[in-house]
């Protein structure tokens, strides 16, 4: 991974230094080529006409889907571009068939959007169960075990939880699924951008991820299914036929992407795959994993810091939560700002269940790494962080 050539890919990182990539990421200037490009040559929509700008966008759009599919692995099932990780989730929501018995497993540490759709289904479906992580962020498999039985329809998980950054031990979770003939959603919006991922090997029968936290345009997500699953849109360009009584909906993606999509999107997320698998998914979450030990022994040191999550470096990620004793989070995220252009997110994290079971009434400060950081930046954060820290036990 050539992290000069990186970075000169992302002009905006000579001005600050970008530790929010939990939330969404930056985007590479070949990403946003490639997209102009599509506006200057072939602006034109998918789906639907004969001439050449239609062709050459449709094929575009059709490749983008591809990339994506091969870079999650994903031989099977269909994979549809969507807005971001929440739609994605949405649709498996209201796009499956419940029944009354049914029983939904999740767990506590969920972004809101892998909480709220199972939280209303809980009026359609007989039961919903809440795993509690420990204090530490970790989750016991007999847990799982012990949750998930022969009535549980779907457990629904972060594979990286997006405060803490633990990573859950999906595969063994997917193993009891199967057991009990669960179907298994799993958020990859913290993890398909950082790590290698193969669905296949994951087990699951969803994937949900955002285009914009690995490079890609904002309102760019996924869905991947390899279920039945009815579309959360009708409309224009997704049907084969219609007649005045019914229609027959389009096989693969088409199926579900009804009306004009975010072309341009598509197309400049198909791309940042390609940047992402050029870069290579393996030394980028290599490179993630030295930073994110670093910062970790740095802040554990420290007098007055309190740092969220597995004490364990292994099963963590780049996102690193933590608090200034005496200080409130969006303080110490202004103050890192102003002092030392360091971005880092502040609060809740869309996790109000998670912070109110840590007793954290005002959230955490969260830093989080990608794959244009570094040690430099790292150590930059650190010195800060002890500054700020020092001022607040005077
Ligand atoms: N799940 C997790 C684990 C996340 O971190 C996020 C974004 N913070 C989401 C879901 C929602 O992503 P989006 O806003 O792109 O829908």
């Amino acid at each position: 991974m050539d992290l000069d050539k990186i970075r000169s890919d992302f002009p905006i990182l000579k001005e600050v230094i970008y530790m929010d990539s939990a939330s969404t990421s930056l985007t590479p200037e070949p990403v946003l080529d490639f997209m102009l490009d599509y506006y200057h040559n072939y602006n034109a929509n998918v789906g639907r006409g004969v001439h050449r700008l239609s062709q050459m966008a449709q094929q575009r759009y059709s490749d983008a889907h591809k990339k994506v599919a091969r870079f999650i692995g994903g031989k099977e099932g269909d994979l549809i571009f969507t807005r971001n990780t929440t739609e994605s989730i949405n649709m498996v929501a209201q796009g499956l068939n419940w029944h009354r018995n049914d029983k939904i497993v999740t767990t506590l540490a969920e972004h809101h959007s892998n909480f709220l759709p199972w939280l209303r289904k809980k009026k359609e479906v007989a039961s919903l169960e809440l795993i509690k992580p420990g204090q530490d962020g970790s989750f016991e498999i007999s847990d799982f075990e012990m949750a998930i039985d022969a009535k549980t329809r779907l457990v629904a998980l972060a594979h990286v939880t997006n405060v803490l950054g633990t990573q859950l031990p999906v595969k063994e979770i997917s193993q009891i699924c199967q057991e009990q003939g669960a179907m298994l959603l799993v958020d990859a919006a913290q993890s398909a951008p950082h790590m290698p991922i193969n669905v296949e090997e994951l087990g699951c029968d969803f994937l949900c991820f955002s285009g914009h936290k690995m490079l890609g345009p904002k309102g760019t997500g996924v869905l991947w299914t390899r279920q039945k699953l009815q579309p959360l849109l009708l409309g224009g360009g997704m049907v084969e036929d219609v007649s005045t009584t019914g229609f027959k909906t389009r096989k693969g993606y088409e199926g579900f992407e009804a009306g004009t999509p975010n072309i341009a999107g598509g197309i400049g997320l198909g791309k940042a795959v390609d940047y992402l698998t050029d870069a290579g998914m393996q030394d980028i979450a290599d490179h993630e994993a030295r930073l994110a030990g670093r910062l970790l022994d740095g802040l554990r040191e420290m007098e007055g810091v309190e740092v969220y999550g597995s004490a364990g470096a292994r099963d963590r990620s780049g996102i690193l939560s933590f608090n200034i004793r005496g200080l409130m989070p969006h303080d110490v995220a202004l103050m890192l700002d102003q002092v030392a252009n360091i971005m880092v997110r502040s609060g809740h994290h869309c996790c109000i269940p998670l912070m109110k079971h840590m007793g954290l009434r005002d959230g955490t400060v969260r830093a989080s790494l990608y794959l244009y950081n570094t040690q430099e930046e790292v150590d930059r954060l650190l010195k800060t962080v002890e500054e700020i820290s020092k001022m607040a036990l005077n």
